[in-house]
């Protein structure tokens, strides 16, 4: 990496620099190999990048907002702190979300403030992987980096996603077309096959397309694991449930056991369809079922959020549990259902919510909306989105990976560098967070609003 020295010949034109080798955290690809021209604060090229990361970059600017509010007044940065830790240490059951667009610095600290209030620490997981989540404590991971796809799989099996528009580059990047030291001839290499309920632009990069009937992902994948076995199946049944033809299955199948190294990379198509976390679990059994073949099997979520990756990794080393995990005890109790926000919020329950990084008030349903914007909030975020319009207390902060260094975990959780194109005005999650921390502490600490 490397940064080159920045270029003016008189003070009336732009400075300029190039960012070599920047992170993109668009999305969960997380691609590192972006070169950005940087003239003043403005991003102007981003070499190698896809038309989302694009966007993602030349949109960026630096928001004309105070630094913070209360009650949408601007007021002191210290005052917002002060504010804030109040609001939640005066909470009996706070709730903390968001977290997948901001570093895992910053996700450790608000584990840890979490932890002081005897709250609940939540992610967007909980309403994309969560159920991938539940299905890896069930039955494990079959598991490896990109860049092992790249290298080895000649067999790719995209289940339940649109890599194509949703991920651009992963196709060309990691897993479809690359050249690889075991498929050296790339695409040309590889057998590929999507899985999914409608014909998207994904398909067309495929050998072959099974569509399958909404809500029968589980049903197909344990037909799959059946044919992997040798069991025998009705292949009317099979017809009329999944709508594909047993004979194109079993064939599938032929090919999938005479492969070298296969990959199951699966979206939200199939994580929150009907089945949810045993679709996932049956997709990663699938996996795990192929490696008594003699070949190896993998199976991986396809993540969206650009350190999405990174919020279930500190959240899972520092409590044991990825995601809706309640700390009210003192020890992590982990319950989906019960201890997510969209949940917690819709029953009415919580009453003070620390957003960070999200905007559930523009995504969640209507009783969680309605909640939300009842008690008191603390929200962190670089744009005025729609849950920091109805925060008590809102930060304005810089944009992490544009503005703030810091790691971020990629979608095979391999943690990535930042490296920031230019300064922000406004503060990083990381050190609000902090400042947050400390004051929370002091509370806590003294006893001063703890109910
Ligand atoms: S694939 Fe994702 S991370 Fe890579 S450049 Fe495109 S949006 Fe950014």
């Amino acid at each position: 990496m490397s940064v080159a020295e920045p270029t003016s010949e008189t003070s009336d034109e732009p400075v300029l620099k190039v960012v070599e080798d920047a992170t993109c955290t668009f999305c969960g690809c997380v691609c590192d190999d972006i070169d950005l021209t940087v003239e003043n604060d403005r991003i102007t090229k981003a070499k190698s990048a896809c038309v989302l990361g694009k966007a993602w970059f030349f949109n960026h600017h630096v928001e004309d907002r105070p630094e913070a509010t209360i009650d949408g007044e601007p007021v002191t940065y210290e005052a917002a702190v002060e504010r804030a830790a109040e609001i939640l240490t005066s909470a009996r059951y706070p709730v903390t979300y968001g977290l997948s667009d901001t570093t895992s610095e910053a996700q450790r600290v608000a584990v840890a403030v979490t932890d002081w209030i005897g709250g609940i620490v939540d992610t967007t997981t909980s309403v994309c992987h969560g159920p991938s989540g539940m299905a890896f404590q069930g039955v494990g991971e079959v598991t490896c980096t990109l860049g092992e796809i790249k290298n080895r799989a000649d067999f790719l099996v995209y289940w339940g996603g649109n890599p194509a528009e949703s991920h651009p580059r992963h196709f060309t990047k990691y897993s479809l077309m690359p050249k690889g030291d075991h498929v050296p001839r790339g695409r040309k290499d590889r057998y590929a096959v999507l899985v999914d309920v409608r014909k998207t632009k994904s398909a067309k990069a495929m050998d072959l397309f099974l569509q399958v009937k909404p809500r029968s992902d589980f049903e197909l994948a344990w037909t799959l694991r059946a044919l992997a076995k040798g069991i025998e199946v009705d292949g009317q049944a099979v017809r009329d449930k999944t709508g594909i033809e047993l004979d194109v299955l079993q064939g599938m199948m032929e090919r999938m056991k005479g492969s070298n190294f296969g990959a199951i990379l699966f979206g939200m198509g199939l994580t929150m369809t009907r089945g949810k976390h045993v679709n996932s679990e049956a997709v990663l059994a699938l996996a795990r079922d192929m490696n008594e073949y003699g070949h190896r099997w993998v199976a991986k979520p396809m993540r969206g959020h650009g350190n999405v990756t990174g919020a279930d990794q500190v959240v899972s080393w520092s409590t044991g549990y990825p995601f809706g995990v309640h700390l009210g005890r003192g020890y992590p109790r982990f319950n989906p259902g019960e201890y997510t926000t969209s949940d917690v919020l819709a029953r009415g329950e919580a009453d003070a919510a620390f957003i960070i990084a999200s905007d559930p008030y523009s995504n969640f349903s209507q009783p969680a909306r309605d909640h939300l914007k009842s008690i008191p909030s603390v929200v962190l975020d670089p744009k005025l989105s729609e849950t920091a319009r109805i925060a008590t207390v809102a930060f304005t902060t810089a944009t992490y990976g544009i503005n703030t260094p810091g790691t971020v975990y990629r979608m095979d959780d391999v943690p990535i560098p930042l490296r920031p194109a230019f300064d922000s005005p406004f503060k990083s999650d990381y050190e609000i967070l902090k400042a947050i921390e400390t004051s929370v502490r002091k509370r806590v600490r003294s006893g001063a609003s703890r109910p």
